[in-house]
């Protein structure tokens, strides 16, 4: 393979994005500076040395614990960068080097930080999802996109759509069952998707978040209604569904259910 170097280097860019990805999980959800600081070891506080900080490889060498206190790493910090690492390479050859294989790298990075905060704490930074907006409504005018007046109305179509879902949560289950975070990164999937992705991932988000309910339930046994369940996450796996097959189930939609 003659492209061998260059997905290496793609792969090694990823992982060094996932790296920082790390730095924003940890730190915008604690409202600590994401950008000055050097980072350094939560359970010990010392320094980390920046070749300890190489992706995926520093985790290996140091066989997952601190130089300095010898703390156990989180196995989140190297699968953050494997699975940045492995979307770049999975965008750039499903899409070919194109304009949008670079943005919807871009979003899967959003997506993947996303993610991990509002699995561990239930909230979806603004800092997150209003540069994602702006993003999306700038890389709709890139070829290939869906310019700009179907990024508006995607933006606008997921987030009024995800706030009368939480409106019907909040009536239904009669206490806040979603946050302003979730429709503000709905608003962003839309202006990256377009308005008729944006509702395919609202359906498959819950579809995902239902059999998780269910499967959780069989579990546990109980369910802890005191505990919010995140939806970002759901959105946020529905949403690289829909950029892979979203074309393929709209246009299967049409043929056979709006041609009568
Ligand atoms: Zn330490």
């Amino acid at each position: 393979m003659a492209d061998l170097p260059f997905y290496i280097l793609v792969l090694v860019l990823g992982g060094a994005v996932g790296s920082f990805l790390n730095v924003l999980i940890y730190r915008l959800p604690r409202n600590l500076p994401f950008i000055a600081g050097r980072s350094f070891c939560p359970a010990c506080k010392s320094r980390i040395r920046f070749y300890d900080n190489i992706p995926l490889l520093s985790y290996l060498i140091l066989m997952g614990k601190c130089r300095s206190c010898k703390a156990r790493i989180s196995l989140r910090y190297p699968l953050v960068e494997l699975l940045n690492g492995a979307a770049y390479l999975f965008f750039l050859t499903y899409f070919g080097l194109t304009a949008m294989a670079a943005v919807y790298a871009a979003l899967s990075s959003v997506l993947i930080a996303i993610f991990f905060i509002d699995l561990e704490f239930q909230i979806i930074p603004d800092w997150l999802t209003l540069p994602g907006m702006v993003l999306g409504l700038g890389a709709s005018f890139l070829p290939g996109g869906i310019g700009a007046f179907g990024s508006v109305i995607g933006l606008i179509v997921g987030g009024v759509a995800l706030y009368m879902v939480a409106l019907l949560g909040d009536w239904l289950f009669k206490k806040e069952s979603m946050g302003g975070g979730d429709i503000k990164m709905a608003a962003m999937l839309g202006a990256f998707l377009g308005w008729q992705k944006v509702i395919l991932v609202f359906i498959g988000a819950a579809v995902i978040g239902l059999v998780m309910a269910v499967v959780w339930m069989m579990i546990s046994r109980r369910v802890r209604s005191s505990r919010m369940i995140p939806f970002g996450p759901f959105l946020a796996i529905a949403a690289v569904g829909a950029i892979l097959f979203g074309d393929r189930l709209i246009s299967f939609y049409i043929s056979h259910f709006l041609q009568m």
